[in-house]
């Protein structure tokens, strides 16, 4: 078998009989040939196929090529609530500058607010004392040369939004509201809720209104690995989940809200967008086939915390499919 090791031996060894090496690499400036050609006998004295590499690509106008396109590398820190009462900002820009890092992910979020939102049932986190965190990270990264993604998680909220909006939550069979498994104060969304359709809207829209962005990011939704098990009003007339039915119903919401998400980026800068996470390793939700022709960005962030046997190639799978 031709592998990487051997063909660089075979390839060096020339004058014993291998493949020369300059005639090796004639291949990557020509046309293909006919098809495979003859070799003589490699290392192990079997008869060997090359197949010549395909032609070069033509070369792309730079300035064509979209912004996300040339992003070789990603820096993310996710704020915790304490952050902005010790945060320095100015070492979280440099460290992501030092990495060479082309685009930051800043923590908007959907949880706890890191800026003095104003839209109701963004809740500030008791340490924000109205301080601007999201702000002061943009212009940072932004004095920098660093792009930003403004990262969302709008799959909790808390009991007052609950009080005021019942029918944003999730529900169990018996009509009870679905509680996040790791903080039993907050309730989980339902994605086919007007949760989707109003709230995070809003936030986007004084993101937008605020500051200098580049794209958005959602963390917490689509659900991964599994789909989403809601008895609410609108779900139960739904076909039951768990069921190809219920996918596509499931994929078509997805796809109406990230069209949705991605229109509203695109009232301030006609190359923003929006993506999602689609992590989750081989197990991503939505149907890749679809959303691959709406995603600009394909972000497979396996957390290594949600399967106990996700392995660390997974996200490669997951990118080849
Ligand atoms: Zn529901």
């Amino acid at each position: 078998m031709l592998n990487r090791r051997n063909f660089l031996k075979t390839g060096i060894t020339v004058g014993a009989g291998a493949i020369p090496l300059n005639s090796t690499l004639h291949g990557l400036n020509t046309p293909p040939a006919s098809s495979a050609q003859s070799a003589p006998a490699d290392i192990y004295g079997s008869e060997i196929k090359i197949v010549s590499f395909p032609p070069r690509l033509a070369s792309q106008d730079q300035a064509a090529i979209p912004w996300q396109n040339k992003i070789r590398r990603v820096g993310q820190t996710n704020f915790t609530e304490y952050d902005p009462a010790v945060i320095n900002v100015d070492q979280w820009a440099d460290y992501w500058h030092s990495a060479k890092a082309d685009i930051v992910f800043v923590s908007v979020t959907g949880i706890l607010a890191f800026y003095p939102s104003k839209v109701k049932f963004h809740r500030h986190g008791k340490f924000l004392n109205n301080r601007d965190l999201f702000g002061e990270c943009v212009t940072a990264a932004k004095k920098r040369g660093m792009r930003v993604v403004a990262r969302m998680s709008p799959d909790l909220n808390w009991g007052d939004a609950l009080e005021a909006h019942p029918e944003w939550a999730m529900r169990h069979q018996d009509g009870s509201v679905q509680y996040s498994n790791e903080e039993p104060r907050l309730f989980k969304t339902c994605m086919f809720s007007t949760y989707m359709d109003d709230y995070v809207p809003a936030i986007m829209r004084e993101i937008n209104s605020l500051y200098d962005v580049d794209c958005f990011y959602t963390n917490g939704w689509p659900p991964l690995g599994s789909l989403p098990d809601c008895h609410c009003s609108i779900c139960s007339k739904l076909p039951a989940s768990d069921t190809p039915a219920y996918w596509r119903v499931f994929t078509d919401r997805v796809l109406e809200l990230w069209q949705k998400y991605d229109a509203i980026t695109k009232e301030k800068k006609h190359d923003s967008f929006f993506f999602a996470n689609s992590g989750g390793n081989v197990r991503g939700g939505p149907n890749l086939n679809r959303l691959g022709q709406t995603a600009a960005w394909f972000q497979a962030d396996n957390q290594g915390r949600t399967y106990d046997d996700a392995a660390i190639w997974g996200c490669s799978l997951q990118g080849r499919v």
